[in-house]
């Protein structure tokens, strides 16, 4: 990556200056786009972040044809319409639910909604109102519950909700791709009645596979993912904000193990940042489905258990005065 497509800024917690470089080399496995970076710790107050970090046009490039394209809309639908993936937002909204049941009178927010799906089973679980915010215009054609909530192209900080007019605002795989989260969820904290609830969802950084497999943890996502939250950032980030965190704790995710294991193989096999032939992934195949099967899906549960599976939940609360 060009110098002048990255940027070094203070630390977007605290504006600390002084970094530790803890992981290089980073790279996207995903989609293979091209540029290795590096993961640095803030040393005042521990927060790791992706640096340098693109920004305008070279953050654009690394989003181009991602989620947006007609086979990942069509994976996605798949996914969330299947059983895995009814299932993974009745776990969502469990989870929430461990704070507070979640009613008819709740207004839910979701930022980053992409298709809406999360949205759509709250709806039709609890009777919710609904409102989503994404920045992309194609996943927000496609909503899946276009005709029963409001759906807006906006970042939270853009969206300008009225103060205390919001009951829940949930940021599921979202808040990492934020380059101020801080502000974000001042805002979130603005837009909540006192009491309210903010729900964040993401990897966990050092939990264990993550320490295990270093650059290679799957959940990294360079360069899209600019900050990597600990349990302890997390709750941090959240205080910074005024938010009050009151419920904590790993989530299943089950193929961390799997496409963990897969990028670093493929390094080994093919030398770093280079795609494998859908022959070799043919090849390869058998082995991950045994892999996922024998190892990771059975390892989740002890991890969860543990505290250490690779995606945490955060759920804190606008203070009641
Ligand atoms: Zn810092």
């Amino acid at each position: 990556m060009e110098r002048s497509d990255a940027q070094s800024p203070p630390c977007m917690h605290c504006g600390g200056n002084q970094f530790d470089t803890v992981l290089e080399n980073v790279r996207d496995r995903v989609w293979w786009k091209p540029g290795a970076f590096q993961l640095q710790q803030c040393q005042a107050c521990g927060l790791v972040q992706t640096r340098p970090r693109p920004h305008g046009t070279a953050l654009d490039f690394y989003y181009e044809d991602t989620y947006d394209t007609p086979e990942a809309r069509a994976g996605l639908q798949r996914f969330y319409e299947g059983r895995l993936g009814r299932l993974l937002n009745q776990y969502r909204l469990i989870t929430i639910e461990k704070v507070r049941p979640v009613t008819a009178a709740d207004h839910v927010v979701d930022v980053g909604c992409s298709y809406g799906h999360f949205l759509q089973a709250v709806r039709q679980a609890r009777q919710v109102s609904t409102t989503g915010l994404d920045l992309d215009a194609t996943s927000l054609a496609h909503a899946v519950d276009a005709d029963c909530g409001t759906f807006r192209q906006s970042t939270l900080l853009d969206a300008e909700l009225a103060d205390e007019s919001v009951t829940i605002i949930t940021f599921l795989e979202c808040l990492e791709h934020d380059p101020d989260p801080v502000a974000t969820l001042t805002a979130a904290r603005n837009a909540l009645v006192p009491g309210g609830l903010v729900a964040i969802e993401l990897p966990m950084w050092n939990s264990l596979w993550c320490r295990v497999f270093g650059r290679f943890w799957h959940p990294l996502f360079v360069p899209q993912h600019l900050v990597h939250f600990s349990r302890e950032s997390l709750q941090e980030v959240a205080s910074a904000a005024g938010l009050e965190p009151v419920h904590h704790q790993t989530m299943l995710f089950p193929s961390e193990l799997t496409l963990s294991a897969r990028a670093l193989v493929l390094e080994w096999l093919l030398g770093p940042g280079r795609p494998p032939s859908p022959l070799l992934d043919r090849v390869l195949a058998p082995i991950w489905i045994l892999v996922f099967w024998i190892l990771d899906v059975p390892s989740q549960f002890l991890l969860r258990i543990a505290g250490q599976a690779g995606h945490q939940t955060l759920i804190a609360r606008r203070p009641f005065t």
